[in-house]
Formats: C-alpha cells, sequence, structure tokens
C-alpha cells in the first residue's frame, strides 16, 4: 500500500513537477467550424516560456480602443506580474516606439541578444514600421468581421493617426524584461534563453497581434509553440460592418479564426489562479471562461 501511495506521489510529481504551468487550451477544426472546441490540458516549462505583449500602446487613433486598452492594461499588468514570478520571460513590443526607450538596460538586452539563425526566413514585408505577415492563403480565409474600415466602434469616428509615444505606463516593465517590436531581435532573445514556448497578449488580435514579426504567424512559422491569452486581447471592429454583431462577439469571432487556423488560445487563469479578464461593456457573463 505505501509502495503503490508513494508510486502515484512519483507519477504525479512527474506528471506536474513544481512551478510547471498547467495550461487549459482551447483550439478548433480548420475543417469543421460546427465542430465542438477541443480542449486539452498542457504542461510548460516556465523557463522556456515567454510572454510578449504587444502593442499595448498609451494612446490610438480609435478613441474605444485606447479606452479598452487603459480598461485592460492594469489587469493585464497584475498577469505580468505574476508570470514574471513565475519564472516566464516577459517581452514588451510596443510597435513603431521603441525609441522612447532607447538606452534602457531593456531595449539593451534585446539589441544585444547574439544573433541566431532563423529556421526560415523572416518576413521582409513591412507595414506600419515593422516587418509584418500578412494572412496566409490558402491556411487561412478572410478575417471572420470586415475591419476595411479599420474598425473604429465610436459613435462619432476617429481620425486615423499616430497617436502612440510608448507603452501604456500602467504595465510595469521590471529590470529583467525586454523590449522589442523586432522579429529578429526576439527570436535572438527567444534563442538565448531556450525558450520555445510563446504566449501572446495584447491588441489589436485581428492586425498586429496576428501580423506583428514578433506575434503569432511569425512565430507559428517559426515553429515556436504558441497559445493566445484571449481574455486579454482586443480587436479593432466596428459592429456597422459585417457580420454585425456587437464588438466583443467580434472579437470572439476573431478568437475562434486564430483557434482553427493558428495556435489554440488560454485564459489569464492559468498564470494567475484568477477569473479572467471581461470589458466592463461586454454584456454578456463568460466571455472568455467557456
Ligand atoms: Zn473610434
Amino acid at each position: 500500500m505505501n509502495r503503490l501511495l508513494l508510486l502515484l506521489m512519483w507519477t504525479s510529481a512527474l506528471a506536474a513537477p513544481a512551478g510547471t504551468l498547467e495550461l487549459h487550451t482551447r483550439s478548433r477544426s480548420s475543417a469543421d467550424p460546427g465542430a465542438a472546441p477541443e480542449l486539452k490540458t498542457v504542461r510548460w516549462d516556465p523557463a522556456r516560456t515567454a510572454l510578449i505583449l504587444c502593442d499595448m500602446w498609451d494612446d490610438h487613433w480609435c478613441k474605444s480602443a485606447a479606452r479598452r486598452v487603459g480598461e485592460m492594461a492594469g489587469p493585464l499588468n497584475a498577469v505580468v506580474r505574476d508570470a514574471r514570478a513565475r519564472g516566464l520571460f516577459i517581452i514588451h513590443a510596443p510597435s513603431s516606439v521603441t525609441t522612447f526607450y532607447e538606452g534602457t538596460p531593456q531595449r539593451e538586452r534585446a539589441k544585444q541578444a547574439p544573433y541566431a539563425p532563423t529556421p526560415v526566413p523572416l518576413s521582409t514585408q513591412e507595414r506600419w514600421g515593422t516587418g509584418w505577415c500578412w494572412p496566409d492563403t490558402p491556411r487561412e480565409p478572410a478575417m471572420p468581421v470586415d475591419d476595411s474600415d479599420m474598425g473604429c466602434d465610436c459613435a462619432e469616428k476617429c481620425t486615423i493617426r499616430e497617436a502612440w509615444t510608448r507603452q501604456i505606463p500602467a504595465i510595469e516593465i521590471a529590470p529583467e524584461d525586454a523590449i522589442t517590436d523586432n522579429g529578429q531581435e526576439t527570436w535572438n532573445l527567444l534563442a538565448e534563453r531556450g525558450i520555445t514556448q510563446v504566449i501572446l497578449a495584447g491588441v489589436h488580435l485581428n492586425m498586429c497581434v496576428l501580423g506583428r514579426p514578433f506575434a503569432i504567424r511569425q512565430q507559428v512559422r517559426l515553429g515556436r509553440e504558441v497559445v493566445l491569452c484571449r481574455d486579454l486581447t482586443d480587436t479593432m471592429y466596428n459592429p456597422e460592418k459585417a457580420p454585425r454583431v456587437s464588438h466583443f462577439e467580434g472579437t470572439d469571432l476573431v478568437i475562434g479564426h486564430v483557434e482553427r487556423f493558428w495556435c489554440p488560445t488560454i485564459t489569464s487563469t492559468d498564470l494567475t489562479g484568477r477569473p479572467p479578464f471581461r470589458f466592463r461593456d461586454d454584456p454578456r457573463l463568460s466571455r472568455a471562461a467557456d
């Protein structure tokens, strides 16, 4: 009996060593949109995992988008703190404004990480100031929301301009973190640390969280294991455009697109043990936890 107990303790320790991240992932069939989501429990070594924060800027040309980032920033910072304490490497990726951080140790850390060749070439196309991975046909169909108007959902339409100057100050940048918006620098930082697993959070999912050179499409192509933190993201989607659902249902549709064609998703509960984040304007009881 004691032996059995010991064996049980030993095998359960093997299954989930202390400090291991237990992620409850959700993905979907790319072939059958009606199929039930596939739920799995996977275990990741925190020391081989990075959390990358995409474009959590201090301001945005769309007032609604800026307001939602402001609402999400505090809760995201609490998640980042927990993730950092658990040993994850944090990369702040405020695209096209990293010069704000020039000379800081976190920016220097990214610039000075030793060059590591990538297994496939990084995208050399440029969009919005960084390399870009465009939608990949035939791997993925068109986005499930029409964002051709750039997605301002304000009653009075906002004028597109470069409103951002830095990452939103509510997200702390710790001494051990790194700052980059560059695909090669991101690869170098991960390679230097033996990091093969990446969690993405931030905005906006239908644009930068998929397309930026540190983000989902590029990381998947580089062979990294990637998950999206689905409660800590947002989209640029205007409900006046197809498929004419609420902003938050539009975000859910894009999350479903990612789950079908790119990578599984998790909620921040897997990092914190607390309930997932939810926007206060989201009328539904449980957008991210279903
Ligand atoms: Zn707007």
